[in-house]
């Protein structure tokens, strides 16, 4: 049997370059989005042509019940999860100053971008335990797609900073508490990456990217992120839990 990962978000941007890498793989998908089947139909299709099973998990990952429902129906469908990767994320609907932002901004950013995937984790976590427990052979992992941002401020973002940063410490929290039964947890750290969510601020990184803020002087891909993620899901970073791994074309070296 195939082994089986979930991917939230993951039919587009990060998330979908994840979920094509994984299939090109080897694993067959689960793959949660928001958006009715009908709107990802294509999508689920590309990632079929590569050789992957694939289950589409409509819900929010802010939602309990949603997150319930979602390893119940991987549980349902493939019996087995072996990775999990917390790839949903959201930006503000508006950047503001953290002297003026909202806390309806900040509740809708942590919800999304921590609560939900603290809270998946724990239900990942537990089943991935039983099925440890029921089979020693059995290998899994969980992978939070964090970012820069939790340890670059950005004053108009301060609810996306301090979501990253709280992932960050949610990756060294299960990592600790995964430890005994040797499933390594990490955090993925991506930089400016090319999707729909800096869609609206192109011209802004294109500047800043053409003036040397990061060493290698290019956007970054889905497919930069999706091949790191793939690497650490096949079990190349065995001896590795708890780490960050950077996918930011050397943006944060200090440099004098
Ligand atoms: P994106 O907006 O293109 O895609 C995000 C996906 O997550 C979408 O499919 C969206 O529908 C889904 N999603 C949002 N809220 C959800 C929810 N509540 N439940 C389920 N799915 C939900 O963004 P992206 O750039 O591909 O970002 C993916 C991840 O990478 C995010 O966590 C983001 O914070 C992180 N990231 C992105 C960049 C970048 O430059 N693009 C940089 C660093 C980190």
């Amino acid at each position: 049997m195939k082994r089986v990962a979930l991917i939230t978000g993951g039919t587009r941007g990060i998330g979908f370059g994840i979920a094509t890498q994984l299939a090109k793989e080897g694993f067959d998908l689960a793959v949660n989005g928001t958006r009715p089947e009908e709107a990802v139909q294509s999508t689920i299709d590309e990632l079929k042509a590569l050789g992957a099973a694939v289950l589409y998990c409509r819900g929010s990952i802010a939602a309990a019940t949603d997150r319930k429902n979602m390893i119940e129906r991987v549980r349902k469908h493939y019996g087995a999860l072996h990775v999990l990767v917390n790839n949903a994320g959201i930006a503000p609907r508006e950047r503001r100053d953290i002297l003026e932002a909202t806390e309806e901004s900040y509740d809708e950013v942590m919800s999304t971008n921590l609560k939900g995937c603290y809270f998946l984790t724990q239900q990942a976590a537990n089943w991935m335990i039983a099925q440890k427990q029921s089979d020693a052979g059995f290998t899994g992992c969980i992978i939070n797609v964090s970012s820069i941002s939790a340890t670059v401020a950005s004053v108009n973002r301060g609810e996306y900073c301090l979501s990253k940063a709280g992932l960050s410490m949610a990756t060294q929290l299960f990592a600790v508490r995964l430890g005994e039964f040797n499933i390594p947890v990490y955090e993925v750290r991506p930089g400016i990456i090319r999707t729909d969510m800096t869609a609206g601020v192109t011209e802004k990184y294109d500047k800043l990217i053409a003036d040397g803020l990061c060493i290698q002087q290019r956007w970054g891909e889905p497919a930069d992120v999706g091949k790191v993620v793939a690497s650490l899901a096949n079990g190349q970073f065995m001896y590795s839990t708890g780490q960050v791994i950077m996918v930011d074309g050397g943006l944060t070296v200090p440099r004098l």
